[in-house]
């Protein structure tokens, strides 16, 4: 998750703060040219949810956000497939 303006640096689309991308070595990539644009964002909270989810989704990814007070990376959430993201939801 940003936390400072950024750009991908594959296609230059502008990432704005609070969007999400993936660094890929020092490389910021928007979720479309990393491969994730079939993917949403489900926030930590609720851990019957996140693992259901993540169970059908045969892709998922971590998000983080740096957190300059603790000058460490926080967990906010997970990336999963819509469609185990609704299955979850149904059960
Ligand atoms: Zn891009």
């Amino acid at each position: 998750m940003i936390v400072k303006h950024s750009q991908c640096s594959k296609c230059k689309q502008d990432l704005m703060k609070g969007n999400l991308l993936l660094m890929e070595g020092d490389q910021p990539l928007c979720l479309t040219c990393a491969g994730f644009e079939d993917l949403v964002f489900l926030p930590s909270g609720n851990s019957t949810l996140t693992r259901r989810a993540k169970k059908y989704s045969t892709e998922s990814a971590v998000v983080v956000k740096f957190s300059r007070s603790r000058k460490r990376y926080e967990r906010q959430g997970i990336l999963v497939q819509k469609k185990a993201l609704q299955k979850a939801q149904e059960e």
